[in-house]
């Protein structure tokens, strides 16, 4: 299936997967990996988004390793962040420390994410029943009676349908497939958006990736070698007011939290250089229906908070390879099944999800709301006294809650 051949009207597979980020390509390639026909479907001509994290935890290298995968994966342009660094105002605090975690990658891996879903397209390449059809929007479902039986998907060649035994809805934060089946969502809130810029590095700078706090300010600047990729955090529906202040007054507040950035703050030069991603956090009650089941985002939308997001995405991916290979080789995925894989993945979300909104109402609000310079909560201070306790968050953020392994069912068969 090359992108140049005339796309028929039909195709059928076993599994048909609506999104190709970190979700839709894990799964993707676990399945065909298992000997299992998969089409995943990418709107976008291409993984090169800005709007993604950069992290590739230890619990997802630990992944890669049981895949036979991490040595070829590490050879692509990568930096390694052992410990969590924190400002809040002049002081500063290691926060996280991975020396310590039971994985063979004791750091997370900063790497752009578009390399890595590179990287998983490449291997998945590698089996004749792996298709990834990028340009391709799922724009509905198609119900066979109460079953979703398939995709109807938007190209460049014009409409097709995708028919399969199980559509996988992986299409992030916005997700059609889920808003198509109607599935009901729970909001649990997020009082902040994000502000999104690059401004050019210099050798000059700190190397650091960096979390910094100050006089009601919070921005993490992610070290992309020839730029910083800055995320200012703002109060939700804040752009206006910013706005208003002028872009001299914003290019002022982002100096003034990285002062060696002055001398390129124009290039921040006019509202176009930054942009607004929207922050959410929400999960589905139900994660699935007759030929049908939500992952990732889709299934339980992130917030940036703790960087976790890709990681829960890949974890529900090897959770779901799983639990569902050995059916689709012994027939396909009954309802029982599926449910079978909200069940194992609801906590882990959950906890996650309550310890992303403690920090976003306790702590991000207060800074956000107040023009006093902050301090660090005695709780942290606690890290600076005791040391080995900067392992607890380290394991958290590091390997998330109950990380998954690869099973017997998910061994290579070409
Ligand atoms: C500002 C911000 C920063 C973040 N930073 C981090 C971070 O540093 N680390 C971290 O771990 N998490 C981070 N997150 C969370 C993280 O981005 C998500 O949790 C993670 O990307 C979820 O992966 P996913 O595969 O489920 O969905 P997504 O990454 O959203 O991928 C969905 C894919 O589906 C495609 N798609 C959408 N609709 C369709 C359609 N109709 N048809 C076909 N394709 C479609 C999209 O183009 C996309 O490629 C951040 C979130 C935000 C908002």
């Amino acid at each position: 299936m090359s992108q140049n051949q005339v796309a028929p009207s039909v195709i059928r597979t076993r599994c048909c997967i609506a999104g190709g980020g970190p979700a839709g390509m894990m799964l993707g390639y676990l399945l065909a990996r298992a000997g299992i026909d998969v089409v995943v479907l990418e709107k976008h001509a291409d993984f090169l988004r800005d709007f993604r994290g950069d992290t590739i935890h230890p619990s997802t290298l630990e992944v890669m390793h049981e895949l036979g995968l991490l040595d070829e994966f590490l050879k692509r342009p990568h930096d390694q962040m052992r410990q969590v660094d924190g400002q809040v105002g002049d002081e500063r605090l290691t926060m996280a420390d991975f020396s310590h975690l039971p994985t063979r990658c004791k750091f997370i891996a900063f790497m752009p994410q578009w390399d890595f879903l590179d990287f998983l397209a490449e291997q998945g390449k590698r089996y004749p029943t792996f298709h990834l059809r990028q340009k391709s929007e799922v724009i509905a479902l198609l119900n066979d009676g109460e079953r979703v039986s398939g995709v109807r998907v938007k190209t460049p060649e014009g409409e097709i349908e995708i028919r399969a035994d199980l559509v996988i809805g992986a299409d992030g934060r916005h997700s059609i497939v889920r808003e198509q089946a109607q599935l009901a969502v729970q909001n649990l809130g997020a009082p902040i958006d994000v502000l999104w810029m690059r401004i050019s590095r210099k050798d000059s700078d700190p190397p650091q990736t960096l979390g910094r706090i100050d006089n009601g300010h919070i921005m993490v600047m992610l070290n992309r070698r020839e730029y910083w990729q800055c995320a200012y955090v703002i109060p939700k529906g804040g752009i206006e007011e910013i706005k208003a202040a002028g872009l001299d007054a914003f290019r002022d507040e982002i100096a003034g939290l990285a002062p060696y950035l002055r001398d390129r703050i124009s290039e921040l030069a006019t509202w176009d250089d930054i942009k607004l991603l929207t922050v959410a956090v929400d999960r589905l009650e139900q994660w699935h229906k007759p030929g049908l089941l939500c992952i990732g985002d889709a299934a339980h939308a992130m917030s940036p908070i703790g960087g976790v997001g890709i990681n829960l995405a890949i974890q529900d991916a090897v959770a779901t390879a799983n639990l569902l290979a050995p059916k689709f080789l012994n027939g396909t995925p009954t309802q029982d099944d599926l449910a079978a894989v909200q069940e194992r993945r609801m906590f882990p979300t959950r906890a996650t999800q309550w310890m992303q909104i403690q920090i976003q109402d306790r702590v991000m609000s207060r800074v956000l709301g107040s023009a006093q310079r902050p301090n660090f909560p005695w709780q942290l201070k606690l890290l600076r006294a005791w040391p080995w306790l900067r392992r607890w968050p380290a394991r958290f953020v590091g390997m998330g809650v109950r990380p998954e392994h690869i099973g017997a069912a998910l061994n290579e068969k070409r």
